[in-house]
């Protein structure tokens, strides 16, 4: 059985803690479904289809094959049920984290009648205080973010 894993967020932007998940979980499935959501909250960086367009040059630029990139106003496991995808992957930084993806697995796996699987992957360590809504701050006040984002990422941002 082909095992297809779907990895929700925002990435409003994209970071390297975002990109290490995506390069560590295509190495465990067979495909890997990237899932921009809409961003409800105003504070939004970048529109939905400029994330989406931002992603899939990340996958181009670093080669990634098997990666791909979808944005989807659906819930999750209807997203996943519509591309046959088994897995949801999840970032986890802190306790903080845990405790939120936590109870977000259990209502998805309900949600699911406990067809799906949420795996989690640990931040490398240098990725654990980075978060896109933090890099926003930074943005805003013109702060430098090179060490933060891919390549990719920060020319995008910087010709905004
Ligand atoms: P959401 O709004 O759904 O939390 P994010 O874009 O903030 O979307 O995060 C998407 C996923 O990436 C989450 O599982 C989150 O825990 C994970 N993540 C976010 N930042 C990092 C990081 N620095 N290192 C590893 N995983 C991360």
């Amino acid at each position: 059985m082909t095992r297809i894993a779907v990895f929700p967020g925002s990435f409003d932007p994209l970071t390297n803690g975002h990109l290490d998940i995506i390069k560590r979980a295509i190495d465990i499935f067979d495909k890997l479904i990237v899932t921009v959501a809409i961003n409800t909250n105003k504070n939004a960086l970048f529109s939905l289809e400029e994330r989406v367009q931002i992603i899939q040059d990340v996958i181009n630029y670093e080669k990634l094959s098997d990666v791909y990139v979808m944005s989807t106003d659906r819930l999750t496991v209807d997203f996943m049920k519509i591309h046959h995808a088994n897995y949801i992957v999840r970032g986890i930084r802190n306790e903080n984290d845990y405790l939120y993806e936590r109870d977000i697995a259990n209502i998805n796996s309900v949600l699911a009648d406990n067809n799906i699987e949420s795996v989690f992957l640990l931040a490398k360590s240098q990725n654990e205080k980075l978060s896109s809504s933090m890099l926003k701050e930074i943005i805003r006040f013109n702060g430098d973010i090179s060490k933060f984002v891919p390549k990719v990422v920060l020319d995008r941002i910087k010709s905004k």
